[in-house]
């Protein structure tokens, strides 16, 4: 993609002015200055905060690459297809919250336009590790590293849809920068998410009543459309056992014990369970 072609979307996140591209970097006219790294991508933090590390993207990737969330991300694309309005002419600008490695936002960027919706995706995370190896394999999309918890680098309601998959919320910032009546589409773990292998290794359970404290959370500014969950079996074996601890919040938390119980597990069946809120902006 041509990078100017997402700058109507985008506003600095100090002043709130317009951003254009001059000479590798993206400027507002208040010379509030961010870099365009060789690899297309805009860092807009002032400081590197603690995100993901580069082994747990890569562990992800691989994951992702042997198809295992593959049922995850169609449903995905079809709920987006069946809510984002088909109507309006130019780019619908579409971001994912949290992208990560890029994997979800390339995919549904990929099948949106196979079904003729002109979809701009930009994607947003805090890893300046995902973020590279995002724009590294994806160039039609756009990334930013940019923290999810603070005044994002969008314009008011220049977006019509968002996903937020497994990642932080900001409700007061998403309800800003999308138009009256977009789509966000947040998806979450359910219940028995992973439990055989949470049980067999110790690891961080699922918060209780998630769903319900999520559609609370948003409940001022969006209403929800359709709640879809999502599961199925996986069969793992030890590499991707390792690889599913790693790709997640387990990776900063795993004791010793649960390290050595992971060494001696050779193969081992686990539920995917995931919970799809499909939220309307009001
Ligand atoms: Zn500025």
């Amino acid at each position: 993609m041509v990078l100017t072609a997402v700058e109507e979307v985008l506003a600095c996140p100090v002043c709130g002015l317009a951003l254009s591209f001059q000479n590798g970097t993206l400027r507002c006219e208040q010379a509030h200055s961010f870099d365009v790294a060789k690899e297309g991508y805009v860092n807009l933090l002032r400081k590197k905060l603690p995100g993901d590390t580069k082994e747990m993207v890569i562990a992800r990737r691989a994951f992702f690459d042997k198809g295992y969330y593959l049922p995850v991300s169609e449903l995905l694309n079809s709920l987006m297809l069946e809510h984002l309005p088909t109507t309006e002419a130019g780019p619908l600008y579409l971001l994912d919250a949290g992208c990560g490695e890029g994997y979800y936002l390339s995919r549904l960027q990929e099948s949106l336009r196979a079904n003729h919706i002109p979809l701009q995706g930009l994607g947003i995370d805090i890893s300046k590790d995902a973020i590279r190896m995002a724009a590294r394999k994806y160039p039609e999309a756009f990334f930013m590293v940019a923290n999810l918890k603070e005044t994002l680098p969008l314009a008011d309601q220049g977006l019509a849809g968002m996903l937020n998959i497994f990642a932080p919320r900001n409700v007061a910032e998403y309800a800003r920068v999308l138009k009256p009546g977009a789509p966000l589409l947040i998806v979450i773990p359910g219940p028995r998410h992973l439990e055989e292998l949470r049980q067999s290794l110790q690891l961080l359970n699922i918060e209780e009543n998630k769903q319900q404290h999520v559609v609370e959370q948003f409940a001022g500014s969006f209403d929800l459309l359709a709640t879809r969950s999502l599961t199925y079996e996986l069969d793992l074996r030890q590499e991707e056992i390792a690889q599913v601890v790693m790709m997640t919040p387990n990776y900063w938390h795993q004791s010793e014990e649960s390290r050595l119980r992971m060494t001696a597990l050779h193969a081992l069946t686990t539920t995917v369970d995931f919970v799809y809120l499909v939220l309307q902006h009001k």
